[in-house]
């Protein structure tokens, strides 16, 4: 009588775990790190999930209100630490109402407190519901989000022109890093440059849906991506993203994934790399479509010549060997006869094969 009562109560009890395992939600990410690129179409969204912590960079149109909503929900996000919106203009602001539906904020940043539009004004009184007041942040400054750790880069000043106004921040996660750059265009990009960060890392989203003002050949010589992000909406009626910024990406032999043709795109990274998933079966759009015969047999007779190779349109240069000489478009390619000579023509040393 006494084991059956015994076995009984084990039993109850066991049935409490099981219970218990079930109905309790898992959290988002127990470790690692996560981006989540939305497809807002023509607009930005992004959220950063490490070691259990949330954040939300940029929320979509207002009209994105709903989407962003159901994305929350569907990863069981209900807590952001921090929520930034990157600039006052509604395809980054108008969708951060439908966040705000959903999960608790405890800060809000963005570069201004008040700005005259529907959009901005329901972005504010949805924080207020929440007892969030906007913080601008100052370039320089660092807030930790798990074990990644996010830095302000920009605005450096106050412009009059909203897109240049940005947050500009870079995510640092182990040995990786991401660059998010709102809409900010060259003027924000060369104040970046003059304030000196070190600004090299693994994935950058695009400056202002990849048009022609932004992502200037400096900016992304001191970036060096791997990869890169589009967030743009398919046949919007800006022309985004530009031939001529694509093109700079592909000299700059960056991989690029663009929510257009791939939908969402998530990025993790185990602190040494990352990979990417997306959401629609396009490949990511290579650097280069050239043959990889033609390439190969090209650098390898520069190669022989010279000891370094230097890339005319992003003033980088390689040892012969790097990976970047063979993605190169052979039109671009100057062959450079030392470390010295590359330097004395403003080369400057490529972050991958290190010359
Ligand atoms: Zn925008
Ligand atoms: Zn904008």
């Amino acid at each position: 009588m006494k084991s059956m009562l015994k076995a009984i109560v084990i039993a109850i009890f066991l049935v409490a775990l099981l219970a218990f395992a079930f109905f309790t939600k898992a959290p988002i990410s127990e470790t690692g790190f996560t981006v989540y690129f939305i497809d807002v179409g023509q607009a930005d969204s992004a959220v950063i999930v490490c070691d259990g912590h949330a954040m939300m960079i940029d929320g979509g149109n207002a009209a994105d209100s709903d989407l962003v909503y159901t994305f929350l929900k569907k990863h069981n996000i209900n807590h952001l630490d921090y929520m930034i919106g990157t600039h006052a203009h509604e395809d980054h602001i108008g969708g951060l109402p439908g966040a705000l539906n959903y999960a608790k904020v405890d800060a809000a940043y963005c570069p201004v407190t008040t700005y005259n539009s529907k959009a901005f004004g329901n972005f504010v009184k949805y924080l207020a519901q929440q007892g969030v007041k906007i913080t601008k942040p100052k370039p320089g400054d660092v807030i930790s989000l798990g074990s990644a750790s996010v830095k302000f880069l920009a605005p450096q000043k106050a412009y009059g022109e909203p897109n240049n106004t940005s947050i500009v921040v870079k995510i640092t996660y182990g040995k990786t890093d991401f660059l998010f750059t709102g809409d900010a265009e060259r003027e924000s990009e060369a104040d970046i440059l003059a304030a000196g960060y070190n600004l090299r890392s693994t994935v950058l989203k695009v400056g202002h849906h990849a048009s022609k003002t932004s992502t200037t050949y400096p900016f992304l010589r001191e970036i060096m991506p791997k990869y890169a992000v589009v967030s743009v909406g398919r046949g919007n009626s800006y022309g985004h993203p530009d031939p001529d910024t694509m093109s700079r990406l592909r000299d700059a032999e960056v991989t690029v994934y663009r929510t257009d043709l791939h939908g969402d795109v998530t990025v993790t990274s185990d602190g040494n790399d990352v990979s990417f998933k997306t959401q629609k079966n396009a490949g990511p759009v290579p650097p280069r479509s050239d043959t990889k015969a033609q390439k190969t047999q090209e650098s390898s007779s520069l190669a022989v010549e010279s000891s370094y190779i230097g890339n005319a349109n992003t003033k980088v240069f390689h040892r012969p060997k790097c990976s970047s000489v063979g993605q190169m478009n052979p039109k671009n390619r100057v062959a450079l006869n030392s470390r010295e000579d590359a330097i004395a023509r403003s080369f400057k040393p490529c972050g991958r094969c290190k010359p």
